[in-house]
C-alpha cells in the first residue's frame, strides 16, 4: 500500500519548521529518519495531510559532550551516536543500548531523538532517557522549553509534546564517577524489537553499592525508573543479592501478551535479564572515564 497524499514541507530553520507545524496543527507530522513514520503512512495507520521534513534544518545533527551530559541533536542517526567515541567515553550506556536498535540499515537513517519523540515502549532509547535523567529540549510557537524525560512519556506512543512543537535535542545525563551500567535485551532474531530488555546503573562507593536503578524495554507501558536500592544498597559488588533485585523487577514490570510472546514469558525474561545485567554491571569497570569531556 502507498501513503495517502500529503504536502511535503522542507523548512530550512527550526523557526520555519515550528511555524509550519503551528499552521497545520494536528494534520501535520514531523518527518525525521522516517523509520517509524513511513511504515505507518504506508500501511495507512496514519494519514497526516502535511509532513514537516526537518532533514534540511542545519544545526540539528551534532553530538555535544559537556558539563555532565551528552546532548544529541534531533538529526543524529542511531549509527552516528553508536560510533561517537566522545559520547561513549562519557556515557557508555548510550552505545550499549543503541547498538540493539534494529539493524544497521535502520540505524543509519533513524534518529535517536525521533525514537524518543515516537515513545514506543519497545524502543531502547526511551528507557535510556529515563534512566539517565535526560532532558528533552523542545521548541514551539511559545518559544523553547525543557521537559524531564520522566514527565515526557505519558503512554504508549504518547508524550506531552504539542502538535506544534519540535524536539531539537535530548540531553542525556552522565552518571557520577564510579557508576557501572549494563544493557541487555532478548529478541527473537537479531535486529527485531526486544521481547524484553533492561538498562541498569549501579552507583558505588569503592566496592559497595550506594544506588541501584533499572529501566525496561517492551515490558512497561511507559518507560520509568525502578529503584533497586532497597535490595542492593550497602552490599559489596562481588556479593550482590541478585535474587532480591530480580524479584523487584518481576513485581514491577507489566507486560502484555501479543503474537510474539505471552505476558508471563516476557515477565520471566525481564526478571532474568535484570539479574544478568546487574551481574554484568557489577563485574564491569566503572562507566565514567576521567577527562572524557
Ligand atoms: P520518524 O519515523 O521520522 O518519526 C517517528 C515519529 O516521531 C513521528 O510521529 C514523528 O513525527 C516524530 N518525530 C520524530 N522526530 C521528531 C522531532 N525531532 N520532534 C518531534 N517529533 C518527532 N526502534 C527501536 O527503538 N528498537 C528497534 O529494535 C527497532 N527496530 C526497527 C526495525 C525496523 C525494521 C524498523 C523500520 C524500525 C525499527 N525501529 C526500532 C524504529 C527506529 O528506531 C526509528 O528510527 C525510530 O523509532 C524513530 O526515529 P525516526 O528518526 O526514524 O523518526
Amino acid at each position: 500500500m502507498k501513503p495517502a497524499p500529503f504536502v511535503h514541507h522542507a523548512p530550512r530553520s527550526v523557526e520555519e519548521a515550528v511555524a509550519v507545524l503551528g499552521e497545520v496543527g494536528h494534520d501535520g507530522k514531523v518527518l525525521a529518519g522516517g523509520q517509524s513514520l513511513i511504515p505507518l503512512l504506508s500501511m495507512r495507520l496514519a494519514s497526516p495531510g502535511h509532513l514537516v521534513d526537518v532533514n534540511g534544518v542545519p544545526g540539528l545533527d551534532t553530538v555535544e559532550v559537556s558539563d555532565g551530559h551528552v546532548r544529541v541533536g534531533a538529526l543524529v542517526r542511531h549509527a552516528g551516536l553508536e560510533r561517537h567515541d566522545g559520547a561513549h567515553a562519557a556515557l557508555p550506556l548510550l552505545r550499549r543500548a543503541v547498538r540493539n536498535v534494529a539493524h544497521p540499515a535502520v540505524r543509519s537513517r533513524g534518529t535517536s531523538v525521533g525514537s524518543i519523540a515516537h515513545a514506543d515502549p519497545s524502543g531502547e532509547m526511551p528507557a535510556v532517557a529515563v534512566l539517565t535523567g535526560a532532558v528533552v529540549e523542545v521548541v514551539g510557537p511559545r518559544g523553547p522549553r525543557e521537559v524531564p524525560a520522566g514527565d515526557f512519556f505519558v503512554g504508549p506512543l504518547e508524550t506531552t509534546l504539542g502538535a506544534d512543537e519540535l524536539v531539537v535535542a535530548v540531553r542525556f545525563g552522565c552518571f557520577t564517577p564510579g557508576t557501572r551500567t549494563a544493557f541487555l535485551e532478548s529478541a527473537r532474531r537479531s535486529g527485531d524489537y526486544a521481547l524484553a530488555g533492561v538498562a541498569v546503573a549501579l552507583g558505588t562507593d569503592g566496592d559497595v553499592v550506594t544506588t541501584a536503578t533499572a529501566s525496561f524495554v517492551s515490558v512497561t507501558p511507559v518507560p520509568d525508573v525502578l529503584d533497586l536500592a532497597p535490595a542492593l544498597a550497602g552490599h559489596p559488588l562481588a556479593d550482590l543479592p541478585l535474587d532480591a533485585a530480580a524479584e523487584l523487577a518481576r513485581a514491577h514490570v507489566d507486560p502484555e501478551t501479543d503474537i510474539h510472546a505471552s505476558a508471563e514469558y516476557r515477565r520471566m525474561l525481564a526478571t532474568e535479564l535484570t539479574r544478568r545485567a546487574l551481574r554484568e554491571a557489577a563485574s564491569d569497570r566503572p562507566d565514567h572515564v576521567e577527562g572524557a569531556a
